[in-house]
């Protein structure tokens, strides 16, 4: 078939080599000049199943209301009059239900899972290199968060992902230039996880893909979508174009092409932040990753540099960089690997996660012929992104996808 996958961030682009790998005859359109320039460029690299669980966790709410005027921060709400956050967080907070949560993580690491080991198949079977690092330390600063943890770690032991509680001495035999200065109060530790350079492997997937023949098209923006017969059309410029079959993988700009066609999900971008920096002292740095529970903050090695990433701010559709922000990011790299880096002089970034209410993708057919979904991803895409490709490209296949389709359609908003 003729597929037109919509977006060449990472989502697309593994979207686009599954379905070349397949045998279709794909053309990827991107209204940038590479691929992985928006969310996928500076997020923070985590490959990993453990993380793949939903902001939206019983307690969250309390904890973001007493967080919102700290100085350093998860969280930030810009004041706003965007009906359409308020919408979405109507829908975010009966998510914090504890059956939800666990609704969601399921169904979220059930695809993480499937990425995972379908991404060591990609990377093995072309050598690919990527900053890749193994293992993932997530730390506990006080007691009690480490007991707020107890349900998603009942979820870890459901879910078969291999994991360890460990004291702080254990931690440290592991990430050895930890910080002694910070509290600790315990870490989970994932042997299995792993992070790396999402732009960069993109990249090189892009390259592989279009070794299996894919086209890619540049610095072309995707203006509607609209069925045409058995077939759908579309415009770039003043130019129309029909393909057999169109994926629509735009990330957060999904939407508007949804709409005209009555399809709307509860997606809203939400914001995150990086600091990049690099190493100026080698033995004080972290040898893979780790995530900071407390602040939601993740700290990554990538080759000679270390990326700091988190923050959830509401309300902002823009890409202004928040001071609160880029200072909860500094703190957290000093708190832990304080002799590293200059994290005040990091290049920052900042990035709109594509999030459903509900945070776990959507995948799949739509109620248009032909039109097949692959977004929502938000705070786990690169996660995600090679199982949600394999699963879309079996669908077009005309394929039973491997793993369990329930609650990863649009049919959970009753619209399949
Ligand atoms: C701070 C931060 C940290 C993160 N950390 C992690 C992490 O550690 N691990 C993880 O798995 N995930 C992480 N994420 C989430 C992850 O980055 C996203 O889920 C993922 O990048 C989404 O990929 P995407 O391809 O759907 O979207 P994007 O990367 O945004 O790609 C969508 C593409 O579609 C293109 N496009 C849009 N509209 C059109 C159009 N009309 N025509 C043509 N092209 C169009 C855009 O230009 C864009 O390139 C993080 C996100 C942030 C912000």
């Amino acid at each position: 078939m003729q597929v037109a996958v919509i977006g060449g961030g990472v989502v697309g682009v593994s979207t686009a080599y599954f379905l070349a790998a397949a045998g279709h005859q794909v053309v990827v359109i991107e209204r940038y000049g590479n691929v992985a320039q928006e969310t996928s460029y500076g997020n923070a690299g985590l490959l990993s199943a453990s993380q793949a669980v939903p902001w939206a966790a019983p307690g969250m709410p309390r904890k973001i209301v007493s967080r919102l005027l700290k100085s350093e921060t998860s969280v930030l709400l810009k004041p706003t009059m965007d009906a359409a956050l308020w919408r979405w967080v109507r829908k975010w907070l009966p998510e914090c239900d504890p059956e939800r949560f666990r609704i969601n993580t399921r169904r979220m690491q059930r695809v993480a899972l499937y990425s995972q080991h379908l991404m060591r198949q990609v990377r093995d079977h072309y050598d690919m290199r990527y900053d890749q690092t193994t293992g993932l330390l997530q730390l506990f600063r006080t007691p009690q968060d480490v007991e707020a943890a107890r349900s998603a770690i009942e979820l870890l032991v459901e879910a078969g992902i291999e994991h360890r509680l460990i004291d702080t001495d254990a931690a440290r035999a592991i990430e050895p230039a930890l910080g002694v200065h910070t509290p600790l109060a315990a870490a989970l530790h994932f042997p299995a996880d792993e992070s790396g350079n999402c732009p960069l492997f993109s990249r090189h997937l892009k390259n592989i893909t279009q070794q299996l023949g894919a086209e890619f098209h540049f610095n072309s923006t995707v203006k509607n979508i609209e069925p045409d017969g058995e077939r759908l059309r579309f415009h770039i410029d003043d130019r129309s174009f029909t393909a057999d079959a169109v994926v629509l993988a735009a990330g957060i700009d999904s939407m508007e092409l949804l709409a005209p066609l009555g399809i709307h999900v509860p997606l809203y971008p939400v914001k995150g932040y990086s600091a990049t920096a690099f190493i100026k002292n080698f033995d004080q740095a972290p040898l893979a990753s780790l995530f900071d529970e407390t602040y939601k903050v993740a700290i990554t090695r990538l080759g000679s540099r270390i990326r700091v990433a988190g923050t959830a701010e509401l309300g902002s559709r823009t890409l202004h960089l928040h001071g609160t922000a880029l200072r909860t990011l500094a703190k957290v790299g000093d708190d832990w690997f304080p002799d590293a880096a200059n994290y005040n002089t990091s290049t920052f970034w900042c990035g709109a996660r594509p999030m459903l209410a509900d945070e776990t993708p959507l995948i799949g057919p739509t109620p248009i012929r032909n039109l097949y979904i692959n977004i929502g991803h938000g705070s786990s895409g690169w996660t995600m992104a090679a199982g949600c490709g394999k699963i879309v490209s079996d669908l077009v296949s005309g394929q039973t996808p491997d793993v369990d389709m329930e609650g990863l359609t649009l049919a959970r908003y009753g619209k399949a």
